[in-house]
């Protein structure tokens, strides 16, 4: 049997899989079993931040495993504790928690905000509004969280105390605020799963200040906009608005498994001995990757990605068979005329590997994709539209 029927008789039919087993790659390229080569515009789902089997990378992994690949977190290890610290210095965040995931880093701020809530406004003041059309995670709180009826239909009853508003709509969260008391709001500044729809300016600064002023937690979804994917280091900061609390994790180690949540000055205290935990947080394999991948991302490679994101919007907005192109930095969403399954399928058949997000074709290429290698990427893109 070839891998793909293994893969069929024995995974669980979660995924609808294309019909290509990856095998290798380097850089933004990568190739399948019969050694075809594929330009890769996903990242893994924006994950693999300096595209596969990167050398810097994996220099900071071998480095690490060759020390220690775990540790509990009943002892010290150095990449924890310095990816903390660095993770701290370019935010002006105080406290880190490590986790291994998206959706556990959300459930982790989740759990800090109750606490947080219910000592300063009391038992009742649990309730976290985010956003219709978000996408938070697959556990049943992060799915609650999650502003999407489709992904709850299968799994009810979901973790009670939240509840939705229409992105934009502050006189929404004005009238709940009214009537409930609420302990956070979350947000991601461009919602990925949603579509790669980012939030208006005005609109998230009206939530900082509506959250400030009423003792609201704000909470930032940085899973998938994190880690210099947006053209800065965090997408909040195309805001000009500091959160309460931000979780990140895809593109964060590179291509390892990580979450980690950063507290500012006002949350950094909400958990003491015993509160939370997690056995693989704070993996120093994984933490290694993290720095490695942290270090890099400077204020030229965010310049390299803004420059990177201007060509393709340039480009693919002149395509006649584009209806508009949406998105920040390296982090785009292009509605197709034809469906986007159909554009999709054609890339493919081309050689790029691309995503989608409900009806839109979604780019998340590695931040440091060469211009040719992009430039190739996008003129099959548009062929394929
Ligand atoms: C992917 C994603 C998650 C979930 O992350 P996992 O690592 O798959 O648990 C949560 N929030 C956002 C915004 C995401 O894009």
């Amino acid at each position: 049997m070839d891998i793909k029927s293994i893969d069929k008789e024995y995974i669980i039919g979660t995924y609808k899989r294309f019909p290509i087993e990856i095998v290798r790659g380097k850089g933004s390229l990568v190739y399948d079993e019969n050694g075809k080569e594929y330009i890769d515009m996903g990242s893994g789902i924006g994950v693999t931040s300096f595209g596969i089997a990167d050398d810097e990378w994996k220099k900071a992994i071998c480095c690490q495993l060759d020390k220690v690949q775990h540790m509990s977190n009943l002892f010290y290890t150095e990449p924890c504790a310095m990816l903390a610290k660095l993770l701290c210095e370019k935010t002006g965040m105080k406290k880190v928690f490590f986790s291994n995931s998206g959706a556990e880093a959300n459930e982790c701020a989740i759990k800090a905000a109750r606490k947080y809530s219910e000592e300063t406004n009391g038992k009742d003041a649990y309730l976290i509004v985010t956003l219709e059309n978000s996408f938070h995670g697959r556990t049943v709180t992060t799915l609650a969280a999650t502003g999407q009826e489709h992904y709850h239909e299968l799994f009810n009853p979901l973790t009670d105390g939240f509840a939705h508003i229409k992105a934009g709509d502050i006189d929404a969260l004005r009238k709940m605020c009214n009537e409930k008391k609420i302990a956070a709001v979350m947000i991601e500044c461009i919602q990925g799963e949603g579509g790669v729809i980012p939030l208006e300016k005005s609109f998230v600064k009206e939530l900082r200040q509506f959250t400030e002023e009423n003792n609201i937690l704000l909470i930032v979804d940085e899973v998938q906009t994190g880690n210099g994917r947006s053209g800065e280091l965090y997408s909040y900061m195309n805001y000009g608005v500091e959160p309460d609390i931000v979780t990140t994790a895809k593109g964060l180690a590179g291509g390892l498994p990580i979450g980690a949540v950063l507290f500012n000055e006002k949350t950094q205290n909400v958990f003491g001995y015993g509160d939370h935990g997690s056995t693989f947080g704070g993996n120093p394999v994984s933490c290694a990757a993290a720095l490695s991948v942290l270090n890099r991302i400077d204020s030229d490679l965010l310049n390299g990605v803004k420059l990177k994101s201007e060509y393709i919007f340039n480009k693919l907005s002149e395509c006649p068979e584009v209806e508009s192109v949406d998105g920040m930095g390296l982090m785009i969403g292009i509605k197709t005329k034809k469906p986007v399954s159909e554009v999709l399928e054609k890339c493919i058949e081309n050689g790029v590997l691309c995503l989608t997000a409900k009806d839109r074709l979604r780019l998340l290429p590695a931040l440091n994709i060469s211009d040719d290698v992009l430039k190739k990427a996008v003129d099959i893109i548009i062929e394929s539209c």
